[in-house]
């Protein structure tokens, strides 16, 4: 059965799919390798190239991928992360699979975006010394990665950038120009190819890191915990082939691994779809230009997310900021009338600090995610949708809040 939500002509995001990426598809299908094969290798290859890292490991979506990149680091009971507090459950989720506390940060109220001060903030309210933060690039424009990074190295914190909404973007600074996910400043990069996100796979998810020791780990726990080679045996007498090679059968698990893998079938359409970062890019963020042109007489009402200096981003949301009460409109009206035209739009996100399982455990008061929280609200945007689109949701906008 279809969702009503299926049926809006317009939704906050969707995928883009073309014949290519459904031949590519049929191709693994036909093959006599679905998972664990070529095509998954060929993906990761092309993401590291593409993000100008050394390493890309795919897994199965990108909650796992931060689940795997919190393993990586070894994270565990009793440390502590900071999370900023507008990002999905599942980027402070994935330091709760390995039972660390999260200490929730707060954000630019104009931008969404964490800042150096909220980190400072943050750390000062920590009862232990943190072990990481997880900067996330909200709407797919990049925090600010040199100071965030300057402060996290001095107190000895790594770094996991959640770039699940940023894959394709990109930013400058002082120390020359980055491709998200190239680890210049992280130990990590998380990825999501949700249908929602800037490239699809269905399911999946990928991790970029220029560790090798990271990419050993996350390999083995994303298959398992399942160890294959004779060097790394405990039991070498079990192992051994008596010739100083590992018995063809025999595999070891030293520790508590899962099944996160990404299959070729994925792996294929992402493949394919990488292929169209770029045109997926421009398009993007010719939408969201269309989006500000068309705004800009309304701006003490309606406004875009404050643009973040230096950054390039491949626009995952276009969100904007709605003066609710001066407009005397409640949010859930604005979005009820705008289904009801056929144009999803979307809340990214409640902050994650009032969500009962964390509130219950801390509550802590964060005015930027606050009043970031009370005015934003995402519109359409994805590969799909024209200019003209765009003119037609500002003009159902702007007449449901009653600006026209
Ligand atoms: C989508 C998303 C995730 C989770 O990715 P899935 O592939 O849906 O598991 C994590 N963090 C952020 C910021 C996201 O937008």
């Amino acid at each position: 059965m279809r969702s009503s939500l299926a049926s809006y002509r317009h939704t906050y995001g969707c995928h883009y799919i073309t014949q290519d990426d459904i031949d590519a598809v049929v191709e693994v299908l036909k093959s006599d390798q679905l998972t664990c094969g070529q095509k998954v290798i060929d993906f990761e290859d092309s993401l590291k190239s593409f993000v100008q890292s050394k390493f890309a490991v795919s897994c199965s979506n990108g909650t796992t991928a931060l689940h795997l990149a919190s393993l990586a680091i070894g994270l565990k009971p009793g440390d502590v992360v900071i999370v900023p507090s507008i990002t999905f459950l599942a980027t402070a989720n994935a330091a709760r699979y390995c039972g660390a506390e999260v200490v929730f940060c707060d954000v630019d109220e104009e931008s969404g975006l964490m800042r150096v001060e909220h980190l400072e903030e943050a750390f000062s309210r920590c009862s232990k010394k943190p072990k990481a933060v997880f900067p996330v690039h909200l709407a797919g424009q990049t925090v600010d990665m040199l100071s965030l990074s300057q402060f996290a190295r001095s107190h000895e914190m790594y770094i996991i950038e959640d770039a699940c909404h940023a894959f394709g973007s990109s930013y400058e600074d002082e120390n020359g120009s980055h491709k998200v996910g190239d680890c210049f400043y992280s130990d990590l990069t998380t990825f999501s190819f949700h249908p929602v996100k800037n490239i699809a796979t269905g399911e999946g998810g990928a991790i970029t890191t220029n560790n090798d020791s990271y990419v050993s780990q996350m390999k083995c726990f994303r298959s398992h915990g399942m160890l294959r080679d004779f060097g790394s045996f405990e039991n070498k007498d079990l192992g051994d082939d008596c010739d100083g090679n590992a018995n063809p059968w025999y595999y070891e698990m030293q520790s508590l691994g899962y099944n996160y893998r990404l299959t070729d079938i994925q792996a294929a359409l992402g493949q394919s779809q990488l292929l169209k970062i770029n045109q997926f890019k421009e398009h993007r963020s010719s939408l969201k230009k269309h989006y500000d042109d068309l705004l800009l007489p309304y701006h003490s009402f309606i406004r875009p997310i404050r643009a973040q200096e230096g950054s390039s981003a491949c626009w995952h949301l276009y969100s904007v900021l709605i003066d609710f009460k001066t407009l005397n409109i409640k949010r859930s009206v604005v979005m009820k009338k705008l289904a009801a035209l056929g144009i999803g739009s979307q809340v990214h996100y409640i902050p994650v600090h009032l969500q009962p399982y964390y509130a219950n455990i801390q509550k802590v008061n964060l005015p930027g995610a606050m009043s970031y929280y009370e005015k934003t609200l995402s519109l359409p945007l994805h590969v799909k949708m024209s200019q003209d689109d765009v003119a037609i949701i500002v003009k159902n906008l702007l007449e449901v809040v009653g600006l026209v």
